[in-house]
This record gives C-alpha cells, sequence and structure tokens, in this order.
C-alpha cells in the first residue's frame, strides 16, 4: 500500500459505542468525513455488532462539509481536535459551532 503524510485534526473522543469503529469510546477509523451540507453528522458511522480490531489506529477529520461552522475553511476542518456524541440519535461532531 503506498502512503501518504498528512496533517488533520485528531478525533479526541467519540462516545458513540454502538459504532463499529469505536472501541472505548475512541474512533478507530483513518479519518472520517462529517456532514451532508447542513447537519454535521458522522457520515462514517455504522452500526453494528463487530468493531474494528485495529484499536491502535487514532481516527482524523479527512473532509467536513459543514461550511457553516467557524472551524471550516475550503471545505476541510481546522480545529486543532473534535469531538463526537450522540445528538437525538445521530453521531454528530460536538466540536461544531456556527459561524
Ligand atoms: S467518529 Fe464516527 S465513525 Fe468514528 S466511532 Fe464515532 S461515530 Fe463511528
Ligand atoms: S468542528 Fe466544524 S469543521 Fe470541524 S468537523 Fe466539526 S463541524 Fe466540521
Amino acid at each position: 500500500m503506498k502512503k501518504i503524510m498528512i496533517e488533520m485534526p485528531v478525533i479526541t473522543e467519540c462516545m458513540v459505542n454502538t459504532c463499529s469503529y469505536n472501541v472505548g469510546s475512541n474512533c478507530h477509523a483513518r479519518a472520517i468525513t462529517v456532514g451532508d451540507g447542513v447537519h454535521p453528522g458522522c457520515d462514517t458511522f455504522l452500526q453494528g455488532p463487530r468493531h474494528t480490531r485495529n484499536a491502535q489506529q487514532s481516527a482524523g477529520i479527512g473532509a467536513c462539509k459543514i461550511m457553516g461552522c467557524k472551524h471550516n475553511d475550503d471545505l476541510e476542518c481546522m480545529a486543532d481536535s473534535v469531538k463526537v456524541g450522540m445528538i437525538k440519535n445521530e453521531a454528530n461532531c460536538m466540536t461544531f459551532s456556527a459561524r
């Protein structure tokens, strides 16, 4: 596999323990995508009984489609770090802050 080095905001906590990428209240996807244009939901959320085996890997924000967030610049998240949690039964970026 070819590898790239890239800076991205780290996800320091995710409280969505029903997600397959979640182990120990942390996200272990390589990177997640946030948002559908309006709602800062986690697009990478996957509900299921199986959880990732790679609990060493830390996830970052690969892309964010929420231009109305003050941390968003050119459709990328520029926050230092991000937390994810459950709002109204949906996995959401808790670091979202309206412009
Ligand atoms: S940040 Fe998203 S993909 Fe990662 S564990 Fe939480 S809900 Fe799942
Ligand atoms: S903090 Fe804002 S820009 Fe960053 S992922 Fe969350 S909603 Fe997107």
